[in-house]
């Protein structure tokens, strides 16, 4: 008895500690030492920057390239002529330009744009020629950075704050004065694949990982927030040295405030005279919400600070660890935007509060280059936030629970529309070539929600979630891509995936399925299934019989190699594979067919379905 239990126990040890090689995928590392300061009458804002960088590429590299996003916000940009060329377009008879920038930056004052002016950027000491493209800053070297070696770039930047028009800028529509995204030249990152220096057209984000020490000098008046945590928490006061405490008082005309944020890839502040500042702390992270105060949404923003509290554990539960000290929720910006550490929002609204902050998961620690893949950023984040404001209802008592799928039906739904319209593009396409917005905002947002709520249905719910905390483990701070993904989701289910890739991301292929006839021969009951769908599935069919009892049948595809285990308690028949080239597939039974009184593909419609009319038989005997 004794020794079969230890073999018990030690097979068990070996099947739950086995685990996957770690990536060894290098990475560039950065460390930025910034000083600036805001003249908040001229909305001028002038900085240094010494940015210690290492190449840990196994190349020479001869140039490098620097973002200067702010340049985006001028007559005659990149961003300013693809938003009034979108605005052509009709989309369900709207123009399908962004409303929040439409033509506005075209009708920019000189005083009102932005800009980020290079005065001086040295390598090692040594000033270099600087070529300007837009929104990228080329910097052809006078000598490369060998691999595996530190160089320092000082940079002298000036920078104007746009009037704002998409996620920085000066006096949003709320009243913030400073919401200071994008704002210092940042240099872009280099990795497996080479340089990604993208245009800043709408949205892309990809950069390094390191350490940014940041001391923002700002009229006395303005209250700040931001990446990172605060170094002079006691001169400030504020609530960062004890929650309730008063702004102290100086006599200086200007204040510093000194951030520092440590493995994060970018850097965000706003300021504001106006600001408030609540404090909480959960899980040993302390959680600021800091907002203007309006007497009407006082209730709301602290109820922001209590529902971050309560979902806190289960994000890490269900995701993985936060890895860092804080988190700031910040009122400010056009919307809701994701930054390290801190999210900039307009309002109290806690889908977009679960939504950014879940970024700080898929775009911050394992942060893929959004440009490439906006689905694994956009689409994975709007699944977690399904996933964690289903919690948040359900533990509020603010409704039911209910089946899983209709935590993302507003995914499945947005699908079947871009479908309907013609509007899908591949998943491969980068996020700001998409032909429309729309396109890019139902593609990346809802079918990347859709890949992971239908990879549940394909290799088990339970499976999916050891694969999200597989992959969080493995690839956290090592920009993994697609196929990075799909090796963990293989590896973990013990299922070929690889097709499911190929159809759901690089093509748009689309899904249906039919009950095409059932009948009774030789006392056998048999069901024909048929694609009509180009993507193929393995099926889930549900039988309801006149007594009310159900079954439900599995027929797993070929693609597989294997089956998915069975989701819940109950019975469930695993039928033999179904061959892909296969148009059609008959399925057999054991109940007299007479008894059957619906039969109905995928009950739990995670299958993304485009049309759902064939996949219910009613019968009536
Ligand atoms: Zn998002």
């Amino acid at each position: 008895m004794k020794k079969k239990l230890s073999l018990f126990f030690v097979l068990t040890i070996l099947l739950f500690t086995y685990s996957y090689a770690q990536p060894g995928r290098w990475q560039q590392h950065v460390n930025y030492n910034m000083n600036v300061d805001v003249d908040v009458n001229a909305n001028l804002i002038n900085g240094i920057q010494k940015l210690e960088y290492t190449n840990n590429s196994p190349d020479k590299l001869n140039k490098v390239y620097f973002h200067l996003y702010w340049n985006a916000f001028q007559p005659g940009s990149e961003m300013d002529v693809r938003s009034r060329e979108l605005g052509k377009i009709l989309v369900n008879g709207r123009p399908d330009w962004d409303s929040r920038v439409t033509d506005r930056i075209s009708k920019l004052a000189p005083n009102e744009i932005g800009y980020q002016k290079i005065k001086s950027l040295k390598l090692n000491g040594v000033e270099q020629p600087l070529k300007y493209h837009g929104t990228i800053l080329e910097v052809n070297l006078t000598k490369p950075i060998l691999p595996k070696s530190k160089v320092i770039f000082d940079l002298v930047f000036e920078a104007q704050v746009p009037v704002q028009i998409r996620r920085s800028g000066r006096d949003n529509e709320e009243g913030i004065r400073y919401s200071m995204s994008q704002w210092y030249p940042k240099i872009c990152e280099y990795d497996y694949e080479g340089w990604h220096p993208a245009q800043y057209v709408a949205r892309e984000f990809y950069g390094v990982w390191g350490d940014y020490d940041v001391t923002i000098k700002i009229d006395k008046s303005y209250k700040l927030g931001g990446t990172g945590v605060l170094l002079n928490a006691n001169e400030i006061g504020w609530g960062y040295d004890k929650p309730g405490t008063p702004l102290k008082n100086i006599t200086s005309e200007k204040r510093s405030w000194h951030f520092v944020g440590k493995n994060v890839h970018d850097f965000v502040w706003a300021a504001d005279p106006g600001y408030e500042h609540i404090v909480r702390k959960q899980n040993g992270v302390v959680l600021n919400v800091i907002y203007k105060k309006v007497d009407s949404l006082q209730k709301s923003w602290e109820r922001v600070a209590d529902a971050a509290v309560t979902v806190l554990p289960y994000m890490e539960k269900r995701f993985g660890k936060y890895a860092y000290p804080q988190y700031s929720f910040i009122q400010g910006g056009d919307g809701g935007m994701e930054y390290p550490m801190a999210t900039l929002i307009k309002g109290p609204s806690l889908g977009t509060v679960f939504h950014e902050w879940m970024h700080s998961w898929y775009q911050m620690m394992l942060a893929t280059n959004e440009n490439q893949y906006p689905w694994m950023d956009e689409g994975f984040t709007s699944w977690a936030e399904g996933e964690v404001s289903a919690f948040y209802d359900e533990k509020m008592g603010l409704k039911s629970s209910e089946k899983l799928p209709l935590n993302h039906a507003g995914a499945y739904n947005g699908y079947y529309y871009l479908v309907k319209q013609n509007l899908d593009e591949p998943l491969t396409t980068f996020s700001d070539h998409y032909n429309t917005n729309f396109g890019y905002s139902i593609n990346s947002y809802s079918k990347g929600e859709i890949f992971l709520e239908q990879l549940g249905y394909i290799v088990g719910t339970d499976v999916r979630d050891k694969i999200m905390l597989e992959y969080y483990k493995l690839w956290r701070f090592k920009h993994p891509n697609a196929s990075d993904f799909m090796k963990v989701a293989q590896d973990v289910s013990g299922v070929q995936l690889d097709w499911y890739k190929e159809y759901w991301v690089n093509t748009t292929k689309t899904i249906d399925y039919g009950i095409d006839s059932l009948w009774e021969e030789n006392g056998v009951s048999k069901v024909r299934l048929k694609r009509i769908g180009q993507m193929p599935m393995p099926v889930d069919l549900e039988l309801t019989f006149k007594d009310g009892t159900k079954e439900l049948h599995y027929v797993p595809t070929d693609l597989m190699l294997g089956d998915k285990p069975a989701e819940n308690k109950e019975k469930r028949f695993v039928h033999e594979e179904w061959n892909w080239t296969n148009p059609t597939y008959v399925l057999e039974f054991k109940h007299p067919l007479n008894e059957v009184v619906e039969v109905e593909i995928d009950p739990t419609k995670r299958m993304a379905d485009v049309d759902q009319k064939n996949n219910l038989l009613k019968l009536n005997w």
